[in-house]
């Protein structure tokens, strides 16, 4: 039996930030990290495509939280404790300087993944955190004072033990063993799967800021959409993942949307168009994108609208052009399955957020038991939020832990 002052259940992101955290802040305490891998920090390495985005350029808790579909509420004192400034000069301080592109994601300026590990093993050393890789915990109890955790490679024991093994069902399991409730997982960030003549065989094409409506539903969101081989992706469609996670498994990823290309209004559409008639009279609408729609998208949505590659604007009839300006305004696509973002993908569910004390990370029903990551029922959009809900909730509970 091994004793330990501290144990973490995880070697990821928010594992080695607490543990680095805790050793730093009270060096005279053990602390181990289990991880069942034969390696550590595994998803940082492949996050934000090999780059790691690390967090995102938002300083003011009340819009960053946003971003979380779950722990909006939740996360708002803590992120007024460690916020997303405190998280870039965490790094700094630790030499990993990061920078912001234009869309706000921030990346260590090496552009590489692997700078943010070497950082976390080069601090972990430092202070003398255990790693201990292969050690997968497979129960854990608490006996009097202390836990006792099994793993197969034999038991530790510890006054304080903190979770953070993302969203990993059997420590769920171990989880609701001990009293705490469970919501069940499900995906969230991924892509629109759409077979549709208007958006065939124009892959890459980007239109920068549409309106998507999820049909019979409120879910709406805004935002660049990208057409990809499979349907549609980019924020405006991961968003909507992320904010429809349980409705739209409810219905099984079958689903119709609308899509306004155009954030205009069908009536101003229609106004315009009559407009252009009269304007572009000779020339033929195939040929003449407006709005700022890309051309190859245009040219779709204009066969759609009951015209041929020959169709002149002084032509157009009442009906054709009250198609286009639905097809501009108004687009209905019918989703049927989802696909993997590859570049950010996270569970929603997890650790039911009522149980758990949100000034330090620890369990409401058993003491000096801690969660940080993803093993909480929070998770976010795409873009290094939920890499910071990550940082914060580890640093919170290493606060509490240290003392
Ligand atoms: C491909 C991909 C790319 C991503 N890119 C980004 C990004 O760029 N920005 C961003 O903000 N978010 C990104 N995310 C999300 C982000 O990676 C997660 O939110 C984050 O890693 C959660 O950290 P965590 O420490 O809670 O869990 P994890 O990183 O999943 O770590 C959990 C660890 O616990 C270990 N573990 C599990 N069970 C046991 C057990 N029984 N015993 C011992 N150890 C165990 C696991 O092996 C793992 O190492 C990405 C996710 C994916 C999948």
């Amino acid at each position: 039996m091994t004793e330990k002052d501290v144990l973490i259940i995880g070697g990821g992101a928010a594992g080695f930030f607490a543990a680095i955290n805790i050793a730093e802040q009270n060096p005279k305490l053990k602390v181990a990290i289990l991880e069942r891998g034969k390696e550590v920090l595994t998803k940082v390495k492949v996050s934000g495509g090999g780059r790691c985005n690390v967090t995102h350029a938002e300083f003011i808790p009340q819009e960053l939280v946003l971003n979380y579909p779950r722990g909006e509420k939740e996360l708002l004192g803590p992120f007024h404790q460690f916020m997303t400034g405190d998280t870039i000069d965490w790094f700094e301080k630790r030499g990993v300087a990061l920078k912001i592109e234009d869309d706000g994601r921030m990346f260590p300026t090496t552009d590489s993944s692997q700078t943010i590990i070497d950082c976390f093993l080069n601090e972990a050393k430092k202070h003398k955190v255990a790693v201990l890789m292969n050690h997968a915990v497979k129960s854990i109890q608490k006996e009097s004072e202390a836990f006792v955790v099994d793993t197969n490679q034999g038991v530790f024991t510890s006054k304080k033990v903190l979770i953070a093994t993302g969203n990993n069902p059997k420590i769920w399991k171990l989880l609701e063993d001990l009293g705490h409730t469970i919501s069940s997982p499900v995906p969230s960030l991924f892509t629109f799967n759409i077979k549709d003549e208007r958006i065939q065989d124009i892959p890459g094409v980007v239109v920068n800021n549409v309106l998507v409506k999820v049909a019979d539903s409120a879910l709406e969101s805004s935002g660049p959409l990208l057409i990809t081989h499979w349907g549609m992706s980019a924020p405006a469609i991961l968003k909507l993942s992320a904010f429809g996670a349980l409705e739209l498994a409810k219905r099984d990823y079958k689903f119709k949307i609308v899509i306004n290309f155009i954030n205009t209004s069908f009536e101003d559409c229609l106004d315009i168009l009559k407009e252009l008639k009269l304007e572009l009279a000779k020339k033929t609408v195939y040929k003449s994108a407006q709005f700022d729609v890309p051309k190859r998208l245009w040219q779709k949505l204009v066969l759609a609208s009951k015209m041929d590659h020959e169709t002149r604007w002084a032509d157009l009839n009442k009906d054709q052009l009250e198609t286009l300006a639905s097809q501009l305004t108004q687009a209905i696509f019918n989703v049927d399955g989802k696909s993997t973002f590859k570049e950010e993908f996270v569970t929603a569910g997890g650790v039911e957020l009522k149980e758990v004390n949100f000034k330090t990370f620890e369990s409401k029903l058993v003491p000096q038991l801690y969660f940080a990551g993803e093993v909480l029922n929070i998770d976010a959009v795409t873009g290094g939020f939920n890499f910071q809900n990550a940082w914060t909730s580890a640093y919170l509970a290493a606060q509490s832990m240290s003392r």
